[in-house]
């Protein structure tokens, strides 16, 4: 375990704008070479996070540590910092090199080092072809990139990007996303993202924090707070979930009984704590966790059964929505491998589902 102290600490930091607590006591560190998205919903107070660790905005409460030094009320210029926005803000009657060089021209850095840099930036990202055009003149990704050179040619320390990908269209951001964590690998610098899409979050960070009416409901892995978010809020927020409401009845070892009232029978769950006999819980199962077919899978310890309602066919995967007898339904997500004996599952045919104890998450808030 490394026990070097975090890059960015945001200790106890709230934000209020008149009567209104847009960000309210958030306790977060980030480490060196990280790249760490914030994710929520609009009006979560993403952004205006992101505008105070740039120094556009003021903490009311709480201090921002970079590198051990209190920035809370330095202003932007001189934090090791750098912002991208999502316009790009690139200056239209600049060339593209000029716009790169203008920062460190600001600085007063040598003629030879600006060329030098300049040209290592645009070859990084590949545009060296378009140094002598002007913004209007490149498409939307190229913009994109000309704003990432330009905002790490003074090599600082925390790169903030503000929805960096938001003004590109479908297919161009998942290629921008991969091409924005390779060089995010290679400069080695601290990125922080905002965005609400949780797909580009999951892509691109190693570490997510999803925020709600100003605080963070969760921070960890991808993979974490999918597989064992914290909520209901989370495991709503993060990805298609069934979310089962049920009672405790007992336990034993991990494996604790539920009786759902959603689904009118009793489930078996896993869960590493204890939980206290009649304690409301939802246990939370992702649809790709469950199985569904025409017979119940022998064996299985959760099984349901009841009537695909609706099939969304998505291609390399189909959904098939599912109305119990008790009237709840189910999501079950299937993977259209290859036509299998019997063909595929039909609308209005009875089905049965299940799902292992060990792929349900109980949630208890
Ligand atoms: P979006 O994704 O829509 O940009 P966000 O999560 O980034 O949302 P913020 O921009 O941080 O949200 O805003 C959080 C809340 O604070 C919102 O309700 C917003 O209206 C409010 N807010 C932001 N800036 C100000 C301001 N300068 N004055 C008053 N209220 C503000």
């Amino acid at each position: 375990m490394t026990t070097q102290p975090p890059l960015i600490r945001i200790e106890r930091v709230t934000k209020r704008f008149g009567d209104f607590t847009a960000v309210n006591q958030i306790d977060l560190d980030i480490r060196q070479g990280e790249f760490f998205a914030l994710l929520g919903a609009s009006g979560c107070g993403k952004t205006t996070l992101l505008r105070m660790l740039g120094g556009f905005e003021t903490p009311t409460e709480g201090r921002i540590l970079i590198d051990g030094v209190d920035v809370s009320t330095v202003p932007p210029y001189e934090r090791p910092v750098n912002m991208m926005f999502q316009s790009y803000a690139l200056f239209p009657h600049m060339t593209v090199e000029q716009n790169i060089a203008f920062g460190l021209q600001q600085d007063k850095m040598p003629k030879g080092q600006i060329a030098e840099r300049v040209k290592a930036m645009l070859d990084m990202v590949q545009m060296s072809q378009y140094a002598k055009r002007k913004p209007a003149q490149l498409s939307g990704g190229q913009k994109q990139r000309v704003a990432l050179a330009r905002s790490l040619a003074k090599q600082p320390k925390v790169l903030l990007l503000d929805e960096p990908l938001g003004a590109l269209d479908k297919k161009l951001r998942e290629q921008t996303q991969l091409e924005l964590v390779n060089i995010q690998e290679k400069v080695g610098i601290t990125f922080i993202m905002v965005t609400h899409d949780q797909e580009e979050a999951m892509t691109m960070a190693c570490r997510v924090g999803i925020m709600k009416e100003g605080r963070i409901a969760q921070i960890g892995t991808p993979f974490e707070v999918y597989e064992t978010p914290n909520s209901r809020f989370v495991g709503d927020f993060i990805g298609n979930a069934n979310m089962i409401a049920g009672a405790v009845t007992g336990g034993e070892g991990a494996d604790w009984t539920i009786a759902s009232s959603d689904l009118g029978c009793t489930i078996t769950a896993h869960h590493e704590e204890p939980l206290p006999n009649g304690s409301d819980v939802t246990v939370m199962v992702r649809p790709e966790k469950m199985s569904i077919g025409r017979q119940p899978v022998a064996g299985a310890i959760n099984t349901v059964s009841g009537r695909i309602t609706d099939i969304a066919y998505l291609g390399d995967m189909s959904i098939y929505h599912v109305k119990l007898a008790g009237g709840a339904r189910l999501q079950v997500s299937q993977a259209n491998l290859r036509h299998g004996i019997g063909g595929r599952l039909e609308h209005d045919e009875e089905v049965s589902i299940s799902w292992h104890p060990g792929d349900s998450v109980v949630l208890l808030a």
